[in-house]
């Protein structure tokens, strides 16, 4: 990795985040779902077509090589993607990671890190510090990306950075009913929400506390 040369603009102060290294692009998690097609709760709101309003049919379309949805009056292509959802895993001084008791559904009750859907006029840093400061109150900087989940039965790619936390104070909001430090060894492993939760803590654990087995099964 090079550090000073060609950085972008840096609003959050993320000049030491290594997205280059071996760190970033590893573990790359694909899990049932892939290459089975929209999947069937997301194919349900793309009837009509966004531009002309007519129906969207499913089919091949010239120089596409599988099957979209397209719009037979107007020509309009309606490519579907996965969204993006940033997270972090808080740190603190004392090797803890801050997580929180979700407020709301999905996975209300259970304990995740904090994160949400990437808004369309910010960077991923950005989103994933957002996130962070409006669900826990503590104002983070990434550090590194522990790594990047693919789930495509949701429609979602999840991103997951160690931050440090560098201010605010823990305060509890509709979307977090508590927020709390978890010793690597102390992860709540039966109450954590959603499986990519699972798997980012533990391949950050995996990295910070390489003596503990199999952590999570
Ligand atoms: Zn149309």
């Amino acid at each position: 990795m090079s550090h000073g040369t060609r950085k972008p603009p840096n609003p959050v102060g993320l000049s030491d985040l290594r997205s280059t290294d071996e760190t970033s692009l590893v573990p790359l998690t694909v899990d049932a779902g892939a290459g089975r097609g929209v999947p069937a709760w997301l194919a349900a709101t793309l009837n009509n077509c966004s531009r002309c309003g007519a129906a969207l049919r499913l089919g091949m379309v010239p120089g596409e090589d599988r099957e979209r949805l397209a719009c037979d009056a107007c020509g309009f292509v309606a490519y579907v993607n996965p969204r993006l959802v940033v997270t972090c895993l808080p740190v603190t001084d004392a090797g803890e990671v801050m997580l929180l008791r979700r407020g709301i559904e999905p996975g209300r009750g259970l304990w995740a890190q904090p994160g949400g859907f990437m808004e369309i006029d910010e960077t991923v840093e950005a989103g994933a510090v957002r996130e962070t400061l409006e669900e826990t109150g503590l104002l983070v900087e990434p550090v590194r990306i522990v790594g990047l989940y693919t789930r495509p039965e949701a429609a979602i790619v999840v991103i997951a950075f160690e931050a440090r936390i560098v201010g605010g104070a823990v305060a509890e909001t509709p979307e977090a009913l508590e927020v709390r430090p978890f010793r690597p060894d102390a992860i709540p492993w039966p109450e954590i929400a959603f499986r990519t939760s699972e798997w980012a803590l533990r391949d950050w654990i995996r990295r910070v506390r390489p003596d503990l087995e199999r952590p999570g099964r």
